[in-house]
């Protein structure tokens, strides 16, 4: 793909970026991993919270014209890109302060002498997604250079000005050179690199198909991956949910950043005919209120979607959906304006034989179930390839805490939509890929866990103490 910004709110194309030569390319890695070998994984941990807090302190002074880069790279409304930047900062300032303790070795318990140190590998790849390209990045970078590792970044090629950017902010921040390093690169480069000894992991944000290449090039050289890919979470609404806080809740889980985040709330599933009506109506009223208007005037309430591509895969599910029998009881056109803007849609009777019962749907498009029981909303949120976000709305603490654990997904948010928090460990299980970012488990991807086992001088071999 061609790197370029194509002003999703305009048509126009404002700026397009040389795609890398191959040379260029290996010269890239090279410097990386000589970085790597010479620089970061010998430096002080302090040294790299350095350079972390640095950025998040550009990102804070420097927000309104990198959150204007979003706005023009994929169309996002610039009051969530300010959003973005902050929770992006966060994540770095996070992992700055964290890091130290984080990172400490750690003595195993019950066996004398024997410690487990963190250790980086060496060059990572990341291969990142458009729909939050700050947020994406600090949650790789974060954690990745804390820990050592350095970064080859290939951003998507819609967003190119904010992955120009990064970079920069990580070079004014004092970051040598090669510690992180953006890549304008094609599907082909990627490949090469994965196949590089240099490269000691990969891991991808994005779509099903592009994970599953990634992985296997990188399983087929024996190096590890971490996916964080596509997902449709459920939203169940038990009986005792309060109306009002769960509307508002829903309206923000579907639509932030135009309904396109892997977390959205993109099935909502209400138990009870009469409150399922109920809510049913009070959405169609809230999303067919949301007017679309310039991403950069904070007054909007509906942006764009990223390209005209995603603007037509959208189009396409929804006929396909109505064409299977669903019902479309909200918007469902493209709004008669410049810019690749959808109404926002809402489906009802989406059964279980409608193709768009399982897929994702990457917009301001949501399923909405109304179910007689708890039991077939279960069913219902657990019947999909997915399983990345989910969430419980009701007044029944206790009872959501346990169901909780029956949702088939790697995050459930109990009263709130899934969302992200830079202590909080990000992820899923089936079709949305394995492994975690931020937190804790987010270090602890790329490292060497390595065991120093010291006996005392002269101790005898396998000592009946140590046995096995
Ligand atoms: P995508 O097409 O897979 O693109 C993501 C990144 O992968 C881009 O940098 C893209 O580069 C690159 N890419 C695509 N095909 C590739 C291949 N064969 N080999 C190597 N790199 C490849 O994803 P998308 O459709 O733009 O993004 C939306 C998807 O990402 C949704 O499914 C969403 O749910 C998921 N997502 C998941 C998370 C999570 O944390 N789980 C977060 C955000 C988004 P180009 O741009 O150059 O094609």
């Amino acid at each position: 793909m061609a790197y370029r910004t194509l002003n999703p709110a305009t048509e126009t194309v404002e700026a397009n970026f040389e795609t890398l030569s191959d040379p260029a390319l290996m010269n890239a890695l090279d410097v990386a991993a000589a970085a790597y070998r010479n620089v970061w994984s010998r430096s002080a941990v302090s040294t790299r919270s350095a350079v972390m807090a640095k950025v998040a302190e550009l990102m804070r002074s420097e927000i309104e014209h990198l959150a204007a880069l979003a706005v023009r790279d994929m169309g996002k409304l610039f009051t969530h890109a300010i959003g973005e930047l902050q929770l992006a900062a966060a994540i770095l300032d996070y992992y700055a302060q964290e890091g130290e303790r984080l990172l400490a070795p750690k003595p195993v318990e019950g066996y004398e002498g024997a410690t487990v140190h963190t250790l980086p590998l060496g060059v990572i790849l990341a291969v990142e997604p458009w729909n939050f390209p700050y947020y994406q990045i600090a949650r790789v970078a974060g954690p990745q250079l804390m820990a050592g590792n350095v970064l080859l970044v290939k951003h998507a090629s819609n967003v190119p000005q904010c992955a120009a950017a990064i970079e920069d902010l990580f070079r004014r921040a004092g970051a040598p050179a090669g510690i992180y390093t953006n890549l304008f690169a094609s599907t082909d480069q990627v490949a090469r690199l994965i196949d590089d000894d240099q490269v000691r992991g990969v891991t991808l944000t994005g779509s099903e198909g592009a994970g599953a290449s990634v992985a296997e090039r990188a399983a087929r050289k024996l190096k590890k991956s971490v996916l964080e890919l596509g997902g449709s979470d459920p939203m169940i609404v038990l009986e005792d949910a309060p109306v009002d806080a769960t509307i508002a809740n829903a309206v923000a889980g579907r639509m932030n950043n135009t309904g396109q985040s892997c977390v959205a709330t993109k099935r909502m599933i209400v138990v009870g005919r009469a409150r399922g009506q109920l809510f049913l109506d009070a959405m169609i009223a809230a999303l067919g209120a949301l007017q679309p208007g310039d991403p950069m005037d904070p007054a909007t309430q509906l942006g764009p979607v990223s390209s005209e591509k995603a603007l037509a895969d959208l189009l396409s599910q929804i006929d396909r959906a109505k064409a299977a029998g669903a019902q479309v009881v909200l918007g469902g056109r493209r709004i008669d304006r410049p810019g690749f803007y959808l109404e926002p849609t809402i489906l009802t009777e989406v059964d279980e034989d409608n193709p768009i019962y399982s897929e994702e749907l990457f917009g301001p498009v949501l399923a909405f179930h109304i179910v007689d029981t708890e039991e077939e909303a279960l069913k219902i949120a657990n019947a999909v390839r997915f399983g990345l976000g989910s969430a419980i709305f009701t007044a029944d603490l206790a009872h959501a805490a346990e169901l909780a654990l029956q949702i088939e997904s790697g995050m459930t948010f109990v009263n709130h939509p899934t969302w992200s928090a830079p202590q909080l460990p990000f992820g899923g299980i089936k079709a949305s890929g394995y492994g975690r970012e931020l937190g804790e488990l987010g270090i602890g991807e790329f490292v060497n866990r390595k065991l120093v086992a010291v006996s005392p001088a002269g101790s005898p071999p396998f000592g009946a103490e140590r046995a096995g």
